[in-house]
């Protein structure tokens, strides 16, 4: 396999990267780590005179609070986020589910941007995110910030809300809710998860006043479940009974819309979901 000829850029501004973009048009593709969009060129799948890489704009960079906000760069790298001291202080969560993300060589180059923005089903982030309701910044040039939930901008398989020429420049999440416990947990076969489940709890005496489920890399793209959270939400805490459990993984196994691909079938994957739901949001009271 080798990579077909291109011309590469290096913009230092998000407004230099936005012009080349309008230059060169449907000719030219943003990357930043290239773990999916280099192997895709590889095998021929895409094909692009001009890459323009991310990677020295400033702006996508870093991981920074902003208040009770965390901003999270959309260039910076899965084991920048996995070893960032600021995430395991605020949201330890999340650097645990980034150190379960593929292998070390792609964590140290693959970037929570381009997963995002690749929109591989088979996402961990995407669906840890929607536990947490992140959102996501989007810019092109000098224009003005979009600010969209991750809901929104994650569409479909390989397809977000990006507009032409812009860019994914940050993911925020807010501060969870005082009390709040959330657990991600996934199940794999081969380098993509199988199954992916993000879950919260916010108990106020003895009682679930918060559950938040959300699942993801079994159907066209991640979900929350609210049914399953209606389920839990308002149930008592000590010894929680086995058949809300129960229901809320039916449930959440139901709202994700299991389809069958390479790594099972639609019915296996419904069952996974079931017993990683049950496990999972156990794991959040633990
Ligand atoms: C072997 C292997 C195992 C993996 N296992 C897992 C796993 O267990 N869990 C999981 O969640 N993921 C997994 N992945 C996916 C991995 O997380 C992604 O490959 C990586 O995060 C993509 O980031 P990148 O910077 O390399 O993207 P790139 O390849 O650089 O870009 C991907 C796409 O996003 C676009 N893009 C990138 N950044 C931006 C931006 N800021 N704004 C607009 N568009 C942008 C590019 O144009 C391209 O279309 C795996 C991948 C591999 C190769």
């Amino acid at each position: 396999m080798t990579l077909p000829p291109f011309e590469l850029h290096r913009p230092e501004s998000l407004e230099d990267a936005t012009e080349l973009a309008t230059r060169y048009g449907e000719d030219a593709a943003f990357y930043c780590g290239g773990t999916e969009l280099l192997l895709l060129l590889k095998l021929g799948f895409a094909s692009f005179g001009h890459l323009i890489d991310l990677k020295r704009i400033e702006e996508l960079r870093g991981v920074r609070a902003e208040n009770g906000t965390l901003v999270l760069g959309a260039a910076v790298s899965h084991r920048d986020l996995e070893r960032s001291q600021l995430l395991h202080e605020r949201l330890p969560a999340m650097a645990k589910m980034e150190r379960s993300v593929a292998n070390l060589r792609v964590r140290e180059v693959g970037t929570l941007g381009g997963n995002l923005c690749f929109s591989d089903p088979h996402s961990d982030p995407a669906t840890f995110l929607l536990a947490v309701d992140a959102e996501v910044e989007c810019r092109r040039g000098e224009g003005a910030a979009r600010r969209l939930s991750i809901a929104d901008f994650v569409v479909g398989p390989y397809q977000t809300s990006l507009q032409d020429g812009e860019l994914l420049t940050a993911v925020r999440i807010h501060a969870l809710p005082e009390g709040a416990s959330v657990v991600h947990a996934k199940f794999s076969f081969h380098e993509r998860p199988t199954a992916t489940v993000a879950c919260l709890a916010r108990v106020v005496d003895g009682v679930l006043a918060e559950a938040r489920v959300a699942v993801g890399s079994v159907g066209a793209r991640p979900v929350r479940s609210r049914s399953a959270e209606e389920a839990l939400t308002g149930a008592p805490v000590d010894g929680l009974a086995g058949d809300v459990l129960s229901t809320a993984g039916e449930r959440a196994a139901e709202d994700a819309a299991p389809v069958d691909d390479a790594t099972g079938s639609a019915d296996y994957k419904a069952q996974l979901v079931k017993v990683l739901v049950e496990r999972t949001f156990r794991e959040t009271l633990a």
